[in-house]
């Protein structure tokens, strides 16, 4: 559980934005987080409790993963590995397909840098649907890793994204809910 008072800070700071990127949406902006460095600071040290002896790596999401994730990674001294999006990686890499609302996505990781048997947290700043998250995991077992954690700043309950991610018996922590 993260404190109330981290939870107030964030509640007052993060922006909500109504009817982005499309009608019916509401946007998270995390961005003014980076503002106030000590607040940045808080949600590193929250999210790092959370996993400190319990990961051998980390995985982030592009691209919002990433702010919060390599962060983590360095305090937990543990490595840092990036799931992006399609046509970004050299070879080898590996490939998941999800299905996003309309159509589909891919994301994609270096071949070999999770090795078998590691626990692995994976992070984004978002969960809603939990697609992106479910379709990371999948990138870190088919490397015969394990997802033993997942960890957000935010999760939407309505989206049911956790449901999703069930299947992986693992850990979740959000620090925010809505
Ligand atoms: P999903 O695959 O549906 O769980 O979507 C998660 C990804 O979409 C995260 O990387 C978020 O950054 C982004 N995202 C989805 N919904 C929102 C929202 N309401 N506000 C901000 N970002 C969002």
């Amino acid at each position: 559980m993260s404190s109330t008072t981290l939870i107030r800070k964030l509640e007052s700071t993060i922006e909500n934005i109504s009817d982005f990127p499309i009608p019916g949406i509401e946007f998270k902006d995390i961005t003014p987080i980076f503002l106030d460095p000590k607040l940045y600071e808080e949600v590193i040290a929250d999210l790092a409790d959370f996993s400190r002896g319990k990961v051998d790596a980390v995985c982030g999401i592009e691209s919002r993963g990433y702010l919060f994730g390599i962060a983590v990674a360095v305090a937990l001294e543990v490595p840092f590995i990036l799931i992006r999006k399609k046509g970004k990686l050299p070879p080898p890499f590996i490939s998941e397909k999800y299905d996003l609302e309309y159509g589909t996505a891919e994301i994609e990781m270096r071949e070999g840098q999770l090795k078998p048997g590691q626990r692995v947290l994976v992070h984004d700043d978002l969960l809603a649907t939990g697609g992106t998250t479910e379709a990371a995991a999948k990138l870190v077992e088919k490397q015969g890793a394990k997802v033993t954690q997942f960890s957000f700043l935010i999760a939407l309950k309505d989206l049911s994204g956790e449901k999703k991610l069930s299947k992986f018996q693992a850990e979740i922590h959000k620090i925010l809910e809505y």
